[in-house]
């Protein structure tokens, strides 16, 4: 008889139930029907109905999860994914297509292509800040791509994943695609499967543990990590334009819970106060003088996010520093808009990523020794620089690695959808985004063509001088040295 704790564990999904459905979808996979232009275009139509068709209830979730604004959750969520959506729909023809490739003089006569083969079953496990696309985005390039896929919402944006696991399930295949709720055990009991990719959103120490399970499979991982994104702001630039765009980037993208949110600023000693002052006055006229009120702002995710938010604020060398906002209101989870200037380099705030709507500036003597700064920490997912001097922007891009990066603007780039989203080092591996996605979970088949003429003896045994001075020859690319040793001459 099962005790009264196994009867528990069995309402949670674990290893075996996750074995069992990753072998239907495998089933799935194996029968051809995920490869299919139809099969790949309906589905990608089903997700763009969803976006149409709920846009409501996505609001909802999210301002239930976040509180987050209908302008952002619609901008940054909903009509993203509708944008991701309808480009693969646009493009996946071409994308499907086997792209055409040289051969050399050593395969003549001959031809090749690169076909892109799907990968087979992919999981997707993605985080609370941006709960819907980071869930529904890497599953359209799994979709474009292929794919039989699972997606594992985050626990800690409750709505919508509860509202994802609905909506898919009423719209999407579910021979094919399968959406799993819950946190830890039931991503851990996923984590045990072998899959064919995996696609983790959230931080480098989860990062690190869906690696080590991915490993023992030799499964490939697409991490899509975060870090301190960092600004640099030099003088004689457009203040209020600077100011407006640093702030939409950081309170305006979920209240700075945001992988690309600018993390701190760094700017000159006698620059500081001058940017200081630009962005308060932009701050008071986006959010008014009780921005705890403002219905323009996300609240802070839950408790412990408020905790570690407030413990960095509250740190000895750090709570002096404050220079505007730092009010709170634990009841509704919400903080103020805080800027902090020269905060201590040893201080917790400038040793993790923020992820929330303290914003430290740290001041250096020349602006240039910003890039250093950066370049001495882990890899940050995004920089930002804002200048008018042409030899610093030349010297930002050429020197400072990032995941991505944005001159005069913060968090733009995301939007580009001709170019990679992704981290390096400690900010990811990996990248997708338009084309970029449907790359991520594909495979690229080198396939070369030949039929039986033009056999040349050459390559076969016995293996003579003559032989290898013509193959000696053709590799050198030396017409001469070809004729010489297709005559016999030395
Ligand atoms: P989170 O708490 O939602 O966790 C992400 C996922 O990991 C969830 O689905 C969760 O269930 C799972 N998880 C948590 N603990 C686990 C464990 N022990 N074993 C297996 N799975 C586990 O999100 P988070 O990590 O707080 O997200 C914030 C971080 O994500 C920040 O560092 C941010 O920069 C980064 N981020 C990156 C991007 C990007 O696109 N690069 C986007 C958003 C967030």
């Amino acid at each position: 008889m099962a005790t009264a704790t196994e009867e528990v564990r069995r309402v949670v999904f674990d290893s075996r139930e996750a074995s069992a459905m990753v072998e239907e979808l495998r089933a799935s996979f194996g029968s051809g029907k995920t490869r299919s232009y139809e099969w790949r275009a309906s589905q990608l139509n089903k997700l763009e109905k969803v976006t149409e068709y709920h846009e409501a209830e996505i609001i909802e979730a999210l301002r239930s999860d976040l509180s987050k604004p209908e302008f952002e959750s619609f901008v940054q969520e909903i009509g993203m994914l509708k944008s991701s959506c309808k480009l693969a729909l646009r493009q996946l023809k071409s994308w499907m297509k086997p792209e055409k490739a040289k051969t050399s003089i050593t395969t003549f006569p001959s031809s090749a292509e690169i076909v892109s083969e799907p990968l087979g079953v992919v999981l997707i496990i993605s985080a609370w800040n941006y709960p819907f696309l980071l869930s529904l985005d890497p599953v359209v390039g799994a979709i474009a791509a292929g794919n039989a896929v699972v997606l594992k919402p985050s626990e800690l944006a409750p709505a919508t994943s509860k509202l994802l696991a609905r909506l898919l399930g009423e719209y999407m295949d579910s021979s094919s695609v399968r959406v799993i709720e819950g946190g830890v055990a039931e991503t851990t009991a996923l984590l045990e499967q072998k899959w064919d990719k995996i696609c983790y959103t959230g931080n480098g120490r989860v990062g690190r543990i869906v690696m080590a399970s991915a490993a023992k499979h030799l499964t490939p991982v697409l991490l899509e990590l975060g870090g301190k994104c960092p600004v640099v702001v030099d003088s004689g630039i457009n203040l209020q334009v600077a100011s407006r765009r640093i702030i939409v980037g950081k309170w305006g993208c979920n209240n700075g819970q945001a992988c690309i949110s600018p993390d701190h600023i760094l700017t000159t000693k006698d620059f500081a106060p001058i940017l200081v002052d630009a962005l308060k006055q932009e701050l008071d006229s986006f959010y008014g003088k009780n921005p705890l009120q403002s219905k323009d702002l996300s609240r802070i995710v839950n408790s412990n996010h408020y905790a570690r938010l407030t413990k960095l604020l509250d740190e000895d060398k750090v709570s002096g520093k404050i220079v505007h906002g730092g009010e709170r209101d634990i009841s509704n989870l919400r903080i103020a808009p805080t800027i902090l200037l020269d905060v201590p380099q040893d201080s917790l705030i400038m040793q993790e990523e923020i992820f929330g709507p303290l914003l430290p500036i740290v001041t250096v003597d020349k602006v240039e020794d910003s890039f250093d700064l950066i370049n001495s920490g882990s890899k940050p997912l995004a920089a930002y620089l804002f200048t008018n001097d042409k030899k610093l922007k030349d010297q930002f891009v050429r020197s400072v690695s990032a995941g991505g990066l944005v001159i005069n603007d913060t968090t733009i780039h995301l939007a580009v959808p001709s170019l990679p989203f992704g981290g390096v080092g400690e900010s990811g591996m990996g990248a997708y985004h338009g084309k970029f996605s449907f790359e991520a979970f594909s495979h690229k088949k080198a396939v070369v063509y030949r039929g039986f003429s033009g056999d040349a003896s050459v390559r076969y045994p016995p293996y003579t001088k003559g032989k290898l001075s013509l193959l000696k020859a053709l590799v050198g690319g030396s017409i001469l040295g070809i004729i010489r040793a297709l005559f016999g001459w030395s």
